[in-house]
């Protein structure tokens, strides 16, 4: 029987070298619960880097033997493949320019060389694995080769394509040199995902006048087979949310945390620390609210969590020092001896506690410059279960296109957001009401494993549809 094979960059699992051994730390994160039932049943696997550079073959054996345990394999990365092909192409090139931040895109073409190498590295790794009809689920721009060089080697297989960040305008693709490349590597699937309308709309708009392919209502006609592109807003494990939230432990924590921050307003922030997520650019925010509604200071506070990512890469130390700048500066301004505007942590959070800041802080201020999705906002939103809370959400966010019960904001629209805090800080608990539990409504009904469910059958029916016209 055909097996399902997951392809991601990473693996769902960390790999940490600890006193001369190897140790798996599964990872929790959305994309591996949501496709949990998918590898782990019958003979389907997950492919990918396990995180970490391993050369010596004796300890490659050991891993490989684990790994295949839990129902995954390796793909090897050496410590230049890292370099150029996930720190240099993947985040140097195509990240800034997905995100529409060109002033930081790299035109390196030994990045290039290398992003087409690790990505025949994969394939490679799959091909000896997969049978000629499985079904393989390619994940995520650091791939866009790889279905088609899938193809070349296993014409019958089934390949879908998703890609979880934002896909920009033909303006901005027509500036990498590689284009026509990338653009044809991705094509080499027979199902083409994105998280919205506007991202499916821009790549059909790119393939079209870039490999002069032709696309309509969703369908591109390659050589010799129609390829579905379409949108597949990916959702939350919206019950594990709630259900966390709840918790006697959850709760516990939020009766400690508030002890600690007293009886304040709070605005919640969470982000990786990236540029794409506009944090600067709330700090002034914040900084002009305080300024303009001076009754609010000693009343309202922000909670800030910047997780570390990325921190090899010049631009985003360059924001790290950014924010703590700014950090620096509001609460030195602002500050008395019993309150702070900015409680910043430059770290990550258990899952309890995360749970216990979604739950507890009023206002979640999600404003991104640009995201594919975002998922902080759904979890927040999923997190209250008294419905009590307001979400200020980034139109630039994916996911704003369903959560329109929120406050859109333009985050490059300080004053707007200001205002946008404001109606939030004066809004009745009706309203919070009503607004939450229509986004919970929908966050429940659209969750992760939906999205799955949905994505895996419309693969189906593109090769239905595929065998129906040969
Ligand atoms: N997150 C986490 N630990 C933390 C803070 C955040 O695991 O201390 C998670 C959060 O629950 C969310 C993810 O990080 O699922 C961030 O996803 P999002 O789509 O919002 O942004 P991304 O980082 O993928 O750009």
């Amino acid at each position: 029987m055909a097996k399902t094979i997951i392809v991601s960059n990473r693996l769902p699992i960390s790999l940490r070298h600890r006193n001369g051994k190897f140790e798996f730390k599964p990872s929790a994160g959305g994309l591996a619960t949501g496709l949990d039932s998918i590898y782990k049943s019958g003979e389907n696997i997950w492919i990918g880097w396990p995180g970490n550079t391993v050369d010596d073959a004796e300890q490659r054996a050991e891993i490989i033997l684990e790994l295949h345990e839990l129902k995954m394999a390796p793909v090897f990365l050496s410590k230049k493949d890292v370099e150029q092909f996930y720190e240099g192409f993947s985040n140097e090139t195509l990240w800034p320019a997905f995100h529409y931040f060109t002033q930081y895109m790299v035109y390196n073409p030994d990045h290039w060389e290398a992003y087409v190498r690790v990505n025949q590295k994969f394939c490679d790794a799959i091909v000896k694995k997969a049978d000629p009809d499985d079904t393989i689920w390619v994940h995520d721009y650091q791939l866009m080769l790889l279905p088609q060089m899938l193809r070349e080697i296993l014409p019958d297989a089934t390949i879908a394509f998703f890609q979880h960040i934002p896909f920009p305008s033909y303006e901005i693709i027509r500036m990498i040199p590689w284009r026509r490349e990338l653009l044809e590597g991705v094509c080499g699937a027979d199902l083409i995902g994105f998280h919205t309308y506007d991202d499916m709309r821009h790549f059909l708009s790119a393939v079209g006048r870039i490999t002069g392919m032709s696309g309509e209502s969703g369908y591109i006609q390659a050589e010799n087979r129609i390829i579905n592109v379409d949108s597949f807003p990916m959702g939350i494990d919206y019950h594990k949310f709630a259900k966390q939230a709840k918790s006697r432990k959850t709760q516990n924590i939020v009766k400690d945390f508030r002890e600690k921050v007293g009886d304040q307003t709070l605005l919640l922030t969470i982000d990786r620390l990236d540029y794409s997520k506009g944090i600067p650019q709330r700090i002034h925010v914040f900084d002009q609210l305080l300024k303009q509604h001076k009754e609010l200071r000693g009343k309202v506070s922000m909670i800030m969590i910047v997780v570390p990512s990325r921190d090899r890469v010049q631009s985003y130390k360059e924001l790290k020092e950014e924010i703590d700048l700014l950090v620096g500066r509001i609460n030195s301004e602002y500050s008395t001896l019993d309150w702070v505007p900015v409680h910043y942590f430059y770290r990550s959070f258990p899952f309890e506690e995360l749970s216990a800041f979604y739950s507890m802080s009023d206002i979640a201020l999600v404003t991104p410059l640009r995201d594919g999705m975002n998922l902080v906002c759904k979890e927040f939103v999923a997190s209250k279960n008294d419905e009590k809370g307001v979400l200020i959400l980034s139109e630039m966010a994916g996911a704003s296109k369903e959560l329109q019960d929120a406050i859109l904001v333009n985050p490059n629209d300080r004053q707007g957001v200001v205002d946008a805090i404001y109606q939030a800080l004066s809004m009745s608990e009706e309203e919070q009401k009503l607004r939450i539990s229509t986004m919970q409504e929908s966050l429940k009904k659209y969750d992760v494993f939906q999205w799955v469910k949905v994505f895996m059958d419309r693969i189906e029916h593109v090769k239905a549809k595929q065998a129906e016209l040969t």
